[in-house]
């Protein structure tokens, strides 16, 4: 990738925008665009990387919303980019183009290249990256805010892990099992991609058992910056976490990726305390087993402490995504209903975000 270094700050820019509605949304992303100090957009070729873990209707909140994804584009092609736009869901086949979750339309109606991930994708330090990242001038992460059973909270950064095209991503989770050594790894690819602007769709977020399966909760607001880290670690603590519990927003703080210090972000529109949400249900950090943590000789009592996908039998309806996703090999069909091997399992969740009805829980169990 030959992309120049991003110029990034620590400003966060808020505003609050009770609904998804095209005028709101346009005045708020020219405001934060000019406020954050996005890049001049003129004559640059732009990605947009829109969260579309699953392509649902967007009233699930699983997806960046289609009008945000609206506003954002019709501001850069305004100014005179050139925009493309594509995401790879996890189980990503050549014919996905977003339709469900509304982007695609959108796409059409402004005359945007829906980019398949898939195509001329390319190796670099160990990830497998979307080809089209050779091609572009800028990358813009388009996030969602959702808690993730895995990562705790998804935002800017995470999203960025879609540029991994389809299986590609679940290979990972095999490849780095825990969430410190997934959460180094994604800010690896942080460092690699250096995105260059991200805006956070907190309009309508999703609490509970995210990313695809927790509930839509109504927070208002949209967050802009150039600096991911930062980004996430103000909508981090709107919901209420500490984002140094966060371990991907950890991880970069530690390594000084685009952030050393959560003291250094500055706002603009309001402070955090004005934002803050009191009652988003979160996912709970794993703090009682942190002593756990400290090395791969213990990963056999992590695995036994750490919360356990759990099946719903009477919910499944057997399509197989979740044995699929699973690259440890540890879900099978027998006698016509899925069943896990356990010591086979890593407790990536995998098989959990890609359920289309919510038929696999995950819990703690700590015996049988
Ligand atoms: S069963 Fe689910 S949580 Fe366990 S390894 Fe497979 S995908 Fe990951
Ligand atoms: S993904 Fe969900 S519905 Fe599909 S087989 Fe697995 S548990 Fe059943």
């Amino acid at each position: 990738m030959q992309r120049p270094e991003p110029h990034i700050s620590a400003k966060v820019s808020i505003r609050r925008v009770e609904r998804y509605q095209n005028e709101l949304l346009l005045q708020a992303v020219s405001e934060m665009y000019a406020a954050a100090g996005g890049p001049d957009p003129r004559g640059k070729k732009i990605l947009l990387k829109p969260n579309v873990l699953a392509d649902v209707p967007p009233e699930r909140a699983v997806t960046t919303h289609p009008e945000v994804f609206r506003a954002m584009a019709s501001y850069l092609l305004d100014r005179g980019a050139i925009v493309l736009a594509g995401d790879s869901p996890a189980i990503h086949n050549p014919a996905f183009t977003a339709k469900g979750c509304g982007i695609r339309q959108v796409c059409r109606e402004l005359d945007i290249p829906w980019i398949d991930f898939m195509e001329a994708s390319f190796t670099v330090k160990g990830f497998r990256l979307a080809g089209i990242l050779k091609d572009v001038d800028y990358v813009f992460s388009l996030a969602k805010c959702k808690t993730h059973e895995f990562a705790y909270y998804t935002g800017a950064v995470k999203n960025l892990f879609g540029l991994i095209p389809g299986f590609n991503k679940a290979m990972m989770h095999a490849k780095y099992p825990n969430r410190r050594v997934f959460a180094a790894m994604v800010v690896d690819l942080l460092d690699i991609v250096k995105p260059d602007f991200a805006l956070m769709d907190a309009v309508i977020a999703m609490e509970g058992a995210g990313p695809q399966n927790g509930k839509p909760k109504h927070l208002g607001l949209l967050l802009a910056s150039t600096n991911c880290v930062a980004l996430d670690a103000v909508m981090a603590q709107i919901i209420g976490y500490n984002p140094l519990d966060i371990p991907v927003l950890a991880n970069a703080v530690q390594r000084n990726i685009q952030l050393n210090n959560i003291a250094d972000i500055e706002t603009e529109g309001g402070e955090i305390k004005d934002f803050k949400v009191r009652n988003f249900k979160r996912i709970a950090i794993e703090r009682k087993y942190n002593f756990i943590y400290m090395g791969v000789r213990f990963e056999h009592l992590r695995r036994r402490f750490d919360r356990r996908p759990v099946f719903d039998h009477e919910r499944c309806i057997l399509c197989q995504k979740c044995v699929q996703m699973c690259k440890a090999e540890a879900l099978k069909v027998i006698n016509g209903r899925i069943e896990i091997h356990d010591p086979n399992c890593i407790r990536c969740y995998c098989c959990h975000e890609v359920c289309p009805v919510s038929a696999i829980d995950i819990k703690r169990k700590v015996f049988g």
